[in-house]
């Protein structure tokens, strides 16, 4: 059996045989941008129903972060809404980088407040950074920041993380159809042999207020044969089991791209994540209607923690994807901003 999904009495499996890997925590439940595909502007309910005095503490998460280590977590991301809004966070990075069994300690931003953070997000002990990119062409991106984001400030970020010593980005593009298709070959250009890895995220039907229809994603399979016409791609395969992009290389060595094919090739056989909001709720899927309040666990200590959370996933039977097509897509959902990417 692979390492990764080997399990003990310490490390549960849920119900259908998936271990615990991956924590992806979300330090702040809003967002200076409104994506329409994620916080769609004036039609989020919760964005005047979430509570800040709520929010887990620097301690809470720190608690959560051991508790779930004790479990078999080993990486840690951290995301929001816009993370770079909370305040302190380097603080945070700290004390996090220093949890016994973390490895892997990653923060996914919108980049727009990246250029004045990088270095101290480094020097706090981030290990990795993923930035949204929609789109290279400023109307085009403006638009898909629901008219908030300037792509100058996410340049300045990539070259801010650069300058303090990040090494290869992640740059993750929802590809839309009729909204930034034409987008995709500008951003492989422009990442092409820079050391950075773009990755398309097929548009998901996250939450409820994004108006989500099938018809406005564009699979995967599209993008790479359209990119493979230009730029002959071969697969590479998976770094570890569970790896949620499929990867594939540039035949000339220009480095290499993602896909990441929720919709169109459901990877929840392999799904090891679960998800904590700011205000201390754990979601075992993406597409959960609800989650289990952990703050009284957390304010007991990392014991009572670990026992809540490990009984809580060997009940967890979440396959939202690969049961997408029959139909549940129309029931309540969580927002995306809300628990984290
Ligand atoms: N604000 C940060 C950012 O945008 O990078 C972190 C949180 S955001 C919710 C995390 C990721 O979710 C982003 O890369 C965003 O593009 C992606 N996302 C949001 N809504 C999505 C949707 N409907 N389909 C696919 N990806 C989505
Ligand atoms: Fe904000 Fe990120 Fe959602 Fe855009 S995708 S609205 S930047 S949380
Ligand atoms: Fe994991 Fe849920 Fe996504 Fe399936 S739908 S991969 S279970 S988060």
């Amino acid at each position: 059996m692979n390492a990764l999904f080997e399990t003990t009495a310490l490390h549960p499996a849920d119900a259908l045989g998936r271990p615990l890997r991956d924590l992806r925590v979300s330090v702040i439940e809003t967002c200076n941008y409104r994506c329409p595909y994620c916080m769609p502007e004036g039609q989020t309910p919760e964005e005047t129903a979430l509570d800040r005095s709520r929010r887990l503490s620097f301690d809470d998460i720190e608690t959560a972060v051991r508790g779930f280590a004790r479990l078999g977590v080993r990486k840690i991301r951290l995301t929001g809404g816009e993370p770079l809004l909370r305040k302190n966070l380097p603080q945070l990075i700290a004390r996090l980088a220093a949890v016994p069994g973390i490895d892997d300690l990653a923060l996914t931003t919108n980049a727009s407040l990246l250029a004045g953070q990088a270095q101290a997000l480094r020097n706090a002990g981030l290990h990795r950074l993923t930035i949204s990119l929609d789109a290279l062409d400023p109307t085009v991106f403006r638009a898909l920041s629901g008219g908030r984001g300037d792509v100058a400030d996410v340049f300045a970020g990539i070259a801010a993380a650069e300058a303090a010593g990040f090494g290869a980005l992640k740059l993750n593009a929802v590809i839309q159809r009729g909204v930034n298709e034409d987008q995709v070959l500008p951003l492989v250009e422009h990442f092409r042999g820079s050391g950075h890895v773009i990755r398309f995220i097929e548009y998901m039907d996250v939450g409820n207020c994004n108006g989500w229809r099938r018809e406005a994603v564009v699979p995967s399979q599209q993008l790479r044969d359209q990119i493979a016409a230009r730029w002959p791609l071969r697969a590479l395969s998976a770094t570890y089991r569970g790896e949620v992009a499929s990867r594939y290389g540039f035949a000339d060595g220009g480095g290499e791209i993602g896909f990441v094919s929720s919709v169109s090739e459901p990877f929840c056989g392999d799904c090891h994540r679960a998800r904590l909001s700011a205000d201390g709720q754990l979601f075992t899927c993406l597409f959960a209607a609800q989650g289990q309040d952990l703050r009284a666990a957390i304010a007991e200590g990392v014991d009572a923690l670990a026992t809540r959370v490990d009984a809580l996933w060997q009940r967890r039977a979440d396959r939202y994807s690969e049961q997408r097509a029959s139909g549940g897509r129309d029931r309540k959902k969580i927002e995306m901003f809300y628990i984290g990417g």
